[in-house]
C-alpha cells in the first residue's frame, strides 16, 4: 500500500479559499507546474523562497509515493518590464545594457538560477521549458482562441478579449475581482494602444523594428505575451486539465487569472484543480523585489557580504529560516531571525547526531507511533512545515531525557526514531546532513591517501625510487605528510 493511502493530505486551493483534500485526476500520480522565473538577472532571495516552497510540495508528493511530473518553466521571452502590456522586454533590456544577446542574457542567470537552487538542495523539476522554445504552440493556441471568438486582432497584434471572455465564464474568480471593479479602476486607453477594452490583454505582440527578440506568426513578426507560455507549456506537458499550479501570491492576479482564461478560451475546460500560492519574503518589512532594490542575494549570505549582516549563513540554515514559517505566512528576513534558525538548525543536528549513542532498554517509554503520525499530520495540513519543525523539536527533547535516564527507548525504536527523523529533515524538508557528508568526504579522502602509501611501498620494493619519492613529495605540496615507522606508513593532513 502506498503512503498516500494511508494519510489523508489537505491543502489550501487558493482558487476556493479552502482546504481541501486532495485527489489527483489520476490515482497515484500528480502533474504539477510551477511558474518560474524570468532569467534577466540574479534571483533574489525571495525568489528563492517561493522555489524552496514548492520544493517542499514536491519532496513531500514524492515522499508519499505519488509519481509526480513537476514542470517549472524558465521565462526566456515575453515578459516586459510592467509586467502589463507595455515596457521593454526584461530580457533584451538587459542584453541591450550589456551589450551582449539575449540568449547570452538568458543563459547567464539560467545558470545562476539552477546554481543556487541546487546550493539551496531544491530537487530538479522533472521537465523545465523555455518560452522561446515554445513559440510554435503559442502561436497554435492564439488561432484557436480566436476562432472560438474569445480575441481579435489589431494593428499586427492579438488581445484577449476579457469581457467577451467574461460574458460566458467568470474573469477574475482566482482573484476574487470583479470585473466591474476592474473597469472602474482602471485607467482610460491611451490613444496608440489597440485593445478595446484596458482590461484585455495581449496574447501577440507586434514588434516595434527596435524590438530584437521576434518570431515570425501569421499576424505580424513579434512576440508572444508573457501570460500564454505558461497555459501553453502547463497544458502541454500535463494535459488541459491537470492537478496542481503554483506560483508566488504576486502571480494571482493577472498572470494566473490570464492563464485560467485562456486555457478555458481555448479548450472550454477549466486547467487547474489545485492553485497553490507561497506567500512573499520581506526585508525591513516590504517585498523583497529587484525592481525597488529591496533585495539580498543568496550568494551575499553565504559568503557574509552584505551590510545588513552580522555573519554569514549556510544554505541549510537559510533553507532552514524559510521552512520555519508556512508558505503561505509572510516572512521577514533579518541577521537576527537568522541567528535564531541556525542555533535552532545545529541543535536539532547535534540531537539528531547523538541518537546512536543513547542507551537501550528493554522498554520504551513513549509512543513513537504516535510523535511520527503528529509528523505526518503536520505536513498533512497543506504543508505545515513550522508544526513539523516543532515536532521534530519534541524529537529533541525526547532525545535529551533519554541521554539523561528519565526516558527510555529500545534497540529497534531507536532505530527507527533516527531513521524517522532522517526521513523528515533531509527527505522532506530537504536539509542536508553536512556532518555525515564531511565524514564521508573524509573517509574517502583517507582510503585514497592509503592506496598511494599502498603504490608507494610497492614501488619502493622493486627499487623504483623515482617514483615513490615523486608520490611522497607531490602529496607533501599538498599539505599530506607521510610518516614511516616500524609499523608502516602513517599520514598527517595539515
Ligand atoms: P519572477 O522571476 O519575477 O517571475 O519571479 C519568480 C518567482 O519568484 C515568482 O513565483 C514570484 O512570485 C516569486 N517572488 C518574487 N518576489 C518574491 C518575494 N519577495 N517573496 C517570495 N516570492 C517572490
Ligand atoms: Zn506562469
Amino acid at each position: 500500500m502506498a503512503l498516500y493511502q494511508e494519510q489523508s493530505l489537505k491543502l489550501y486551493n487558493s482558487m476556493t479559499g479552502e482546504k481541501e483534500v486532495f485527489t489527483p485526476i489520476n490515482e497515484g500520480h500528480i502533474g504539477m507546474y510551477v511558474c518560474g522565473p524570468t532569467v534577466y538577472s540574479n534571483v533574489h532571495l525571495g525568489n528563492c523562497r517561493t522555489f524552496i516552497s514548492f520544493d517542499l510540495v514536491f519532496r513531500y508528493l514524492k515522499h508519499l509515493g505519488y509519481k509526480v511530473r513537476y514542470v517549472r518553466n524558465i521565462t526566456d521571452a515575453g515578459h516586459l518590464e510592467n509586467d502589463a502590456d507595455s515596457g521593454e522586454d526584461r530580457i533584451a533590456k538587459k542584453a541591450r545594457l550589456e551589450q551582449i544577446e539575449p540568449m547570452e542574457v538568458v543563459q547567464k542567470y539560467t545558470v545562476d538560477f539552477h546554481n543556487i537552487l541546487q546550493k539551496f538542495n531544491n530537487l530538479p523539476p522533472s521537465i523545465e521549458p523555455t518560452a522561446t522554445g515554445h513559440i510554435v504552440e503559442q502561436i497554435e493556441i492564439i488561432k484557436t482562441i480566436l476562432e472560438n471568438g474569445y480575441a481579435y486582432e489589431a494593428n499586427g497584434s492579438v488581445y484577449f478579449d476579457v469581457l467577451k471572455f467574461n460574458k460566458d465564464h467568470a474573469y477574475g474568480k482566482l482573484s476574487g475581482r470583479a470585473i466591474e471593479d476592474m473597469i472602474a479602476n482602471t485607467r482610460e486607453l491611451t490613444a496608440q494602444s489597440d485593445k478595446r477594452n484596458p482590461q484585455d490583454f495581449a496574447l501577440w505582440k507586434k514588434a516595434e523594428p527596435q524590438h530584437i527578440m521576434r518570431w515570425p506568426s501569421p499576424w505580424s513578426d513579434g512576440f508572444p505575451g508573457w501570460h500564454l507560455e505558461c497555459t501553453v507549456m502547463s497544458t502541454k506537458y500535463l494535459g488541459e486539465e491537470f492537478d496542481i499550479h503554483g506560483g508566488g501570491m504576486d502571480l494571482k492576479f493577472p498572470h494566473h487569472e490570464c492563464e485560467i482564461a485562456q486555457g478555458e478560451a481555448a479548450t472550454g475546460k477549466s486547467p487547474v484543480n489545485y492553485w497553490l500560492h507561497a506567500n512573499m519574503l520581506t526585508l525591513n518589512g516590504k517585498k523583497m523585489a529587484k525592481s525597488t532594490g529591496n533585495f539580498i542575494l543568496p550568494e551575499q549570505i553565504f559568503t557574509g557580504n552584505n551590510d545588513i549582516l552580522t555573519k554569514a549563513f549556510s544554505p541549510n540554515v537559510v533553507r532552514f529560516f524559510i521552512l520555519q514559517a508556512h508558505y503561505r505566512s509572510i516572512l521577514d528576513f533579518s541577521s537576527d531571525a537568522l541567528l535564531g534558525s541556525e542555533k535552532g538548525f545545529n541543535r536539532l543536528m547535534e540531537a539528531y547526531h547523538s541518537i546512536v549513542e543513547l542507551p537501550v532498554s528493554e522498554k520504551t517509554g513513549f509512543n513513537l507511533a504516535e510523535w511520527k503520525q503528529s509528523c505526518y499530520d503536520a505536513m498533512n495540513d497543506d504543508f505545515n512545515s513550522p508544526i513539523l519543525i516543532a515536532k521534530l523539536f519534541d524529537a529533541v527533547k525526547t532525545i535529551n531525557n533519554i541521554r539523561e535516564g528519565s526516558l527510555q527507548i529500545t534497540e529497534k525504536d531507536k532505530k527507527e526514531l533516527k531513521e524517522s527523523m532522517s526521513s523528515f529533515m533531509f527527505d522532506i524538508l530537504g536539509l542536508v546532513d553536512v556532518a555525515s557528508e564531511n565524514e564521508n568526504d573524509e573517509n574517502k579522502l583517507a582510503g585514497t591517501i592509503d592506496l598511494l602509501i599502498q603504490l608507494r611501498t610497492e614501488a619502493r620494493n622493486n627499487k623504483n625510487f623515482a617514483l615513490s619519492d615523486q608520490i611522497r613529495d607531490q602529496l607533501q605540496d599538498l599539505g599530506i605528510q607521510l610518516k614511516d615507522g616500524k609499523e608502516g606508513t602513517t599520514f598527517s593532513v595539515k
